[in-house]
């Protein structure tokens, strides 16, 4: 879809630094979760394009994407600014990191990260697929909708910064045929987490993953 304007629906707080924005769809909008958007923001007379990964099961009528503001940031805090009703431009959906039906998604989620991972998790326990999710980050978000997820039998682990990310892999992945691992956050993240999933016996060459910057 080309950029198109759509309005705010809602700004949650999901976390110290953190909400849940939710757009209406525009009509032919279509996107699966763990693909990304990107929203468009006038600041003075510049442009300045984000990308925001989409955070909600689905994305009829609405659409969520979870964003960390950055106070230093020229654009996380105008989102966390936003109101229902102010317009925003998007386009979209991008990206090949994304939710197909699997049997079991194992999402691993650095951060904003845990957006896709709580689509995710929830579309396939939806779709009755299983789901695992192991997070990391000092300051959690969405821990409601974690809780929602281990309360349905999700395998759910969440952990500082502190360590042990090597063993809540080896825990969350099963190696069985059907099962795809997904990774979300920024670089660093990745590079652990590809390290982990190394160090459990996975196969990091297949994990689908979203680089943040
Ligand atoms: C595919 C993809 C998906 C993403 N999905 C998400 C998501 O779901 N949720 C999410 O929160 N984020 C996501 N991001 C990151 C997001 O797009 C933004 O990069 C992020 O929100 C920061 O934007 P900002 O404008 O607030 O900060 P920026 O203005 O880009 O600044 C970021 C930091 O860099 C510093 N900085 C900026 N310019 C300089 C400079 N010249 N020298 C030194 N330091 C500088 C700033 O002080 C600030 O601390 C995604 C990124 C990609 C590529």
């Amino acid at each position: 879809m080309d950029p198109t304007e759509t309005r705010v629906e809602s700004v949650r707080d999901v976390g110290p630094d953190a909400v849940a924005l939710t757009l209406e769809s525009p009509p032919e909008f279509d996107a699966r979760p763990g693909q990304f958007v990107k929203l468009v923001f006038e600041v003075g007379t510049e442009t300045h394009p984000r990308f925001y990964t989409i955070s909600s099961p689905r994305v009829d009528g609405t659409f969520e994407t979870t964003i960390e503001i950055d106070p230093e940031g020229d654009v996380s805090p105008l989102l966390g600014a936003l109101e229902p009703g102010d317009p925003v431009t998007v386009a979209g959906p991008f990206g090949n990191s994304y939710y197909e039906a699997d049997a079991r998604s194992v999402i691993l989620a650095g951060g904003p990260g845990v957006g896709p991972a709580v689509g995710i998790a929830e579309r396939a326990t939806e779709d009755g697929n299983d789901a695992a999710v192991v997070y990391r980050d000092d300051e959690p978000m969405h821990t409601d909708r974690l809780d929602g997820l281990r309360e349905q039998g999700v395998f759910v682990r969440v952990l500082g910064e502190e360590g042990g990310l090597a063993d809540a892999v080896s825990e969350a992945i099963t190696n069985a045929e059907g099962e795809q691992v997904f990774v979300y956050g920024f670089a660093d993240f990745l590079d652990s987490a590809t390290d982990a999933l190394e160090a459990a016996g996975g196969a990091p060459d297949e994990a689908k993953l979203e680089n943040f910057g």
